[in-house]
């Protein structure tokens, strides 16, 4: 028997795949249970803008065609929206797509990538992925009042040397949900050489009120080595039709585009998205429920004396100074799935998404319930 793994890339051979939140249906399978309530992945309960469906179904006409690989109405959408031109877009499937493409470019053997701990999964897997280096960056003390496990801008920085190809931040942070503020994150990207391509990944920043967060759109004409991410799977619902982008100067634009795969973008999701974009509607309802979901949550989860984490995002991660992963089983027969964050380096936490209020209370309940048993 030939040993496969064996012939992998370096890279690959010490590669431990992205594990998703458990999908309901196996859940329903696995239990048999009537009632499944996810809340693993930070999706849309909402499900997604009305004006979207309406475009996808639309678009179903044409599947016998390519799409548009130049996405240019997207992207045309986008440059309006955001103040800039077309050619400083990347459009992705999904914004994984896009940190991938920036990995590609800029990562190999013999080169670093610098994110923190408690960080997104797919920085570190990535940049394994290319053969490259992750330099993990110790995170804020879990004491910290104001940002327990969050991004530590020193220690990021410390880490950075001459073969730091690529930082990763994001903003605000998944799986914390903590947040840095625009002074912070400004003089940390100045004092960066030009040479380090920072990834300000704002997969949450619709959900935030303005003015609580920085825009990193807004940088990239200062900073060439800038690249902002988003994602159409948060706000606007889209997760299952993989559509994000990234913003950044036209030169890094031109440079990531060439390891672009072809036609990465469906011909559904590139009109969905663009019709998502002007459902400010839709996004405003789901800003607003989601807000309501998060004091929901502070409220029932403090009064229970559990810690949790400030978060800006939709979703909420809680410390219970125990183990996550037998939580995590316990609220699955239940009914209740959420999110066990060990693979993130938070083996005492869960994650919890924001649902419907309805919602919200029986993970509530459930977890009332399994914290008494
Ligand atoms: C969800 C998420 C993404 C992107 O997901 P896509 O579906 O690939 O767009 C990126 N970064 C963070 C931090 C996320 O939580």
């Amino acid at each position: 028997m030939v040993d496969l793994l064996k012939h992998a890339v370096p890279g690959v051979q010490g590669l431990h795949p992205y594990v998703p939140g458990k999908p309901a249906e196996e859940l329903e399978r696995e239990l048999g249970l009537a009632r499944i309530v996810k809340l693993a992945s930070n999706e849309n309960p909402l499900g997604m803008s009305p004006r979207a469906a309406e475009a996808a179904t639309e678009a179903l006409a044409g599947l016998n065609l390519y799409p548009d690989d130049t996405g240019f109405r997207l992207k045309a959408r986008l440059a309006e929206r955001l103040d800039m031109s077309s050619d400083q877009i990347t459009l992705g499937a999904g914004s994984s797509d896009v940190l991938d493409m920036v990995a590609r470019t800029f990562l190999g053997p013999g080169r670093n990538a610098v994110f923190s701990a408690h960080s997104f999964a797919m920085y570190a897997i990535y940049t394994q992925a290319m053969g490259a280096e992750g330099r993990v960056a110790d995170p804020v003390s879990a004491d910290d009042a104001v940002m327990p496990y969050g991004h530590d801008l020193s220690q990021m920085a410390a880490l950075v040397d001459e073969q730091t190809k690529v930082v990763f931040i994001a903003n605000p942070n998944n799986p914390t949900g903590t947040w840095l503020e625009e002074t912070a994150l400004l003089e940390f990207i100045e004092a960066l050489p030009k040479s380090v391509i920072v990834v300000l990944d704002e997969a949450y920043t619709e959900y935030v009120k303005p003015g609580l967060l920085p825009d990193g759109t807004k940088w990239v004409e200062q900073f060439p080595n800038l690249i902002v991410t988003r994602t159409f799977s948060k706000i606007y619902g889209l997760a299952g039709l993989r559509i994000g982008y990234g913003v950044a100067g036209a030169e890094l634009t031109a440079l990531i585009n060439r390891v672009r795969h072809p036609f990465n973008a469906n011909s559904v999701a590139l009109r969905a998205a663009e019709a998502a974009l002007e459902d400010d509607d839709f996004v405003a309802r789901s800003a607003a429920l989601n807000r309501e979901g998060l004091a929901q949550y502070q409220k029932a989860f403090h009064a229970m004396g559990l810690k949790v984490l400030p978060s800006i995002g939709n979703f909420v991660c809680v410390d219970f100074g125990r183990s996550g992963a037998e939580l995590f089983d316990q609220l699955l027969r239940r009914g209740v799935i959420v999110r066990p964050v060990g693979n993130y380096g938070l083996p005492d936490c869960l994650r919890i998404s924001v649902g419907t209020a309805e919602e919200n209370a029986i993970c509530i309940e459930a977890l009332q319930s399994v914290l008494s048993t």
